[in-house]
């Protein structure tokens, strides 16, 4: 279990967050190319979970306005987190006056009666990894193992039991060029707008014994620029956009040139809590050159990546 506090979009302005990350089984599904939480989890009973939620929440104060609890998987998969214990989790909740809560699930976990149960108790974000609108991209570059129409299908069902979606799209999956990825992102936001009542933006990094860390070893992957997350996180209109750029500035992560990556970052972050795009407007770099540089010559000289063999860029 760990659990630490941050600061959340709630309503538009930023407010307390506290997040849990319960120990779980893991994920059912375990076969996205990126995902690190395939080699995570460990057999946990609903009294383990709640021992581990109770630990979590002991000093809960007024200011943790916003709660989120992962699990390395879905918090509605019955066999992860048991209907009992949910309950257990939600009342506790709910009496502590938690303002909102937001969990993660693949769709086919998602139904009327678990998003009704939750939202009863307590306002309810269900946050799916689509990652991208493409199908084809989906299953042959991460494969996810869910189609587009199963995420609208479980959107709506959020939406008709009163809860609200957050959608994780993933800037950057392996094969794609940084130009073509940049692309995927916008159309995605557009495709998933009217699903989404937020969208998050995951900066794609490369996680410990992941297929996409053989791949980066090869030198056939470089985590998306910087540059290419501001460049997202400008042109989605519609919808607020949230991002955390995880291990930004390092080699696994997203990164620029190394001088900059720090501002920028820092921009990416302020920019998601106050969805003020003016916050970008006074960043530059020489790497900017470069990044634009290679935007061009993958898709027009290679037609494709040019890999980490370019992580000096
Ligand atoms: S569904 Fe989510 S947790 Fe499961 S393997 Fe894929 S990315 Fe990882
Ligand atoms: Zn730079």
């Amino acid at each position: 279990m760990a659990v630490w506090r941050s600061k959340d979009l709630l309503d538009g302005e930023a407010a307390g967050s506290l997040t849990i990350i319960l120990r779980t089984r893991g994920c059912r599904w375990r076969r996205c190319t990126v995902c690190g939480y395939a080699s995570e989890g460990a057999p946990a009973t609903g009294d383990d979970l709640l021992v581990q939620f109770r630990a979590a929440t002991k000093d809960l104060s007024p200011e943790d306005r916003v709660v989120k609890i992962y699990t390395s998987g879905s918090f509605f998969d019955p066999l992860e987190v048991p209907p009992p214990a949910r309950v257990r989790i939600l009342d506790g909740l709910a009496a502590a006056g938690v303002e909102k809560l937001i969990i993660e699930s693949r769709p086919e976990y998602v139904t009327g009666e678990a998003v009704e149960e939750s939202v009863a108790r307590i306002r309810t974000e269900v946050a799916v990894g689509l990652e991208t609108s493409n199908d084809l991209v989906r299953d042959r570059s991460i494969s996810k193992g869910f189609s587009f129409e199963e995420f609208a299908a479980a959107a709506k069902v959020v939406h008709a039991a009163g809860g609200s979606v957050k959608t994780y799209l993933l800037l950057k999956p392996p094969f794609l060029s940084e130009g073509v990825a940049i692309s995927d992102a916008l159309r995605s936001a557009r495709d998933a707008l009217p699903s989404s009542d937020v969208i998050s933006l995951n900066l794609c990094n490369i996680q410990k014994g992941t297929p996409l860390e053989r791949i980066w070893m090869l030198g056939e992957y470089r985590p998306p620029w910087l540059w290419s997350a501001v460049t997202v996180l400008k042109g989605v209109k519609g919808v607020p956009i949230l991002c955390d750029p995880v291990a930004a500035g390092t080699r696994r992560g997203p990164h620029n040139c190394g001088l900059c990556d720090e501002a920028v970052a820092k921009a990416i972050r302020e920019h998601a809590l106050t969805q003020d795009a003016g916050v970008f407007e006074d960043l530059d770099c020489r790497c900017r050159t470069a990044w634009e540089e290679v935007l061009a010559l993958e898709d027009l000289a290679f037609g494709s990546p040019l890999g980490s063999d370019s992580r000096r860029l």
